[in-house]
């Protein structure tokens, strides 16, 4: 007669009992048992040899109770059990995560946590997604082209009074978006995109870097910089012909960018259709914008989802976020992807 050895490889407190998985590695082919006893009686009962061990204690809602132990054998398991479990107890997923991922970012644990139970997830981004690709931020205060005022080139009446000039600064801009290329952050959301995990991102830049990383339900809410057309009559026209200083083919009118130029309207269909999806969205996730702006800033208002905050800076701003992550978008959105990654069978 061979003594069998089960290692404990998952202990877990509940109200008055002590659950354990055990196991064996026998011929190479895992075998758990369930343990569980009565803290009061000292009595224990087992379970026969199975292959999942998981499956062996999911009648306990352990997930909703408290890690006392995870094995190396069990934890990217475990991990996929609670990035995927909805909770309502945080102090239980606190608990999880501390004992899972004792290296890892809590908070960007808890997003990874939301973005996978979510049932509806709607990214809004703004200049701080574009800035790890080394675009240029025409609009920051050092930024301004040729130290020039804003509402000097980026306004419609600079395309009447002053088009040699608005041609120059815009094709600046279109060149500098050449040179540039989405960085690991946009196309980490295009793949959460396509695995389900988000709907649709809003965005307020105009540089095109989530479509060009592969993301397929875009609403571009300021435009997009090189969708060129006629100012008077419509038709598009190819970057090309903008900055070669082109009439249009058709009307001989004045060639523009299709962003928005101040005291312009909103894109009315982007818009709307970003907001209605915005408000019915179980999650938001707001990424590299300021907040100053309305209608940008309502955001966390107008949401009836879990709203997650993610900046550079973050102030005041984001005080009514249930979730705020300080750090650069890149970084932090590529760590809550290698979260994903740990977790066995996951992504
Ligand atoms: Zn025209």
């Amino acid at each position: 007669m061979t003594t069998e050895i089960w290692n404990t490889l998952l202990s877990i407190g509940g109200e008055g009992i002590l659950i354990e998985v055990k196991g064996q590695d026998a011929e190479k082919q895992w075998k758990f048992r369930r343990v569980v006893t009565d803290l009061e009686t000292g009595d224990r009962s087992f379970s026969n040899a199975e292959t999942d061990a998981l499956a062996l204690i999911e009648s306990y809602a352990w997930l909703s109770l408290y890690p006392m132990y995870i094995d190396e054998a069990l934890v990217n398991q475990v991990k996929r059990k609670i990035l995927t479990h909805s909770y309502r107890n945080d102090s239980a997923f606190s608990a999880w995560t501390e004992k899972c991922f004792p290296e890892r970012d809590k908070n960007q644990v808890k997003l990874a946590n939301w973005l996978l139970t979510s049932k509806s997830t709607i990214v809004l981004t703004g200049a701080g997604m574009s800035t790890e690709s080394n675009l240029p931020d025409f609009r920051s205060k050092e930024g301004w082209w040729r130290s020039i005022d804003p509402i000097t080139v980026a306004a419609p009446e600079a395309l009447d009074n002053n088009y040699e000039l608005f041609t120059d600064f815009y094709t600046a801009r279109l060149e500098a978006l050449e040179g540039t290329a989405p960085h690991e952050g946009h196309q980490v959301i295009a793949d959460w995109e396509e695995r389900g995990f988000v709907d649709a991102v809003a965005t307020q830049n105009v540089d095109g870097l989530h479509t060009a990383a592969g993301s397929k339900n875009v609403y571009e809410l300021h435009g997009s910089l090189k969708n060129i057309y006629c100012h008077n009559c419509g038709a598009k026209a190819a970057p090309s012909d903008f900055k070669a200083k082109r009439k249009c083919g058709v009307c001989g009118g004045k060639l523009r960018p299709g962003v928005i130029l101040f005291g312009e309207m909103l894109p009315q269909e982007a818009w709307n259709t970003a907001l209605s999806r915005i408000k019915s969205a179980s999650l938001i996730i707001v990424i590299g914008t300021s907040l100053e702006v309305y209608p940008a800033n309502q955001l966390p208002l107008l949401a009836s989802g879990r709203t997650v905050y993610l900046n550079a800076e973050v102030s005041s701003s984001g005080q009514d976020f249930d979730l705020v992550l300080e750090g650069k978008a890149k970084t932090i959105i590529t760590e809550v992807q290698r979260i994903m990654h740990e977790a066995e069978g996951l992504v």
